[in-house]
């Protein structure tokens, strides 16, 4: 899960996402529409007997912030946080397990701002079942899975791997720019990022405004996600004062046409190819 705003744990019954299912809980900063939720979130686990560690990353600051909360209502919990604080401004790896990492992405906001990068790891090859190799040891499958030839004992090729593997699956990314200032800078770390959400809280007419509060306009997230030649924009945040969002996506898709709204309940699937 990334951010956890007030009413985070309303909105996980209504679309019945389970929160045993979450192990991991990544903070992009303490503005309160972004982490005020998690408190409740971490009660409710409690009170569930959640055993399994939880990994909850975010800026300097939440491991004091939820730390003191704990101790002044005497709560134990029956399951381990295991926090992690990023080094504001810089570029890190928060987390890596076999098929993915998650990287902090530095953001222009009031206070320090991460966004989060979700990379998965290269895989490995596919095989062509219909040309796959009868009676080959578990061995000589990792060995053509990871792209090698199977040779006889004398070094004759058995099997050449380009005919009977495929290239494996494209690695999908996601990046996740949550409050911050258009930064030009960024297009480097989200280049061909598969699915960009970023902020977009204000329109065009606001333009000066977004600077001052340290927020995007529309025009400026989709301007984000065509320099990085992002394969999907989505559009989140918006300022209370747009009744109609239909201003913000379309001058987003006179930019960027892969622009869509980020609706509550709604699912994006990153495609594979
Ligand atoms: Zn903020
Ligand atoms: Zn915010």
């Amino acid at each position: 899960m990334i951010d956890c705003g007030e009413a985070t744990q309303l909105r996980c019954k209504r679309f019945n996402i389970k929160l045993s299912k979450i192990d991991h809980i990544l903070i992009s900063h303490l503005h309160g529409d972004h982490y005020l939720g998690l408190m409740g979130i971490l009660s409710t686990m409690h009170l569930y007997g959640r055993k399994n560690d939880l990994f909850l990353v975010g800026p300097p600051g939440l491991s004091e912030i939820i730390t003191i909360q704990l101790r002044y209502s005497e709560t134990r919990l029956n399951f381990h946080i295991k926090f992690s604080e990023w080094i504001p401004n810089a570029q890190q790896v928060v987390m890596e397990n076999e098929k993915l990492t998650i990287e902090t992405i530095p953001l222009d906001h009031r206070v320090p701002c991460s966004g989060y990068l979700i990379k998965e790891k290269p895989k490995k090859r596919r095989f062509n079942k219909a040309l796959m190799p009868v009676n080959i040891t578990p061995v000589d499958i990792a060995r053509l899975k990871n792209g090698f030839d199977l040779l006889d004992d004398e070094g004759n090729i058995l099997y050449k791997n380009s005919e009977v593997t495929f290239p494996p699956n494209p690695n999908l990314s996601y990046a996740y720019c949550s409050d911050t200032r258009f930064k030009p800078a960024l297009v480097e770390q989200l280049a061909k990022v598969d699915l960009l959400y970023h902020e977009s809280t204000f329109a065009d007419d606001m333009k000066d405004r977004a600077h001052e509060t340290f927020h995007s306009t529309a025009k400026e997230a989709a301007q984000m996600a065509k320099s990085a030649g992002a394969g999907k924009l989505l559009l989140g945040h918006f300022s209370t004062r747009y009744k109609d969002l239909g201003v913000i996506i379309g001058e987003a898709r006179s930019v960027f046409k892969e622009s869509y709204l980020a609706n509550e309940g709604e699912t994006f699937t990153i495609p594979a190819l």
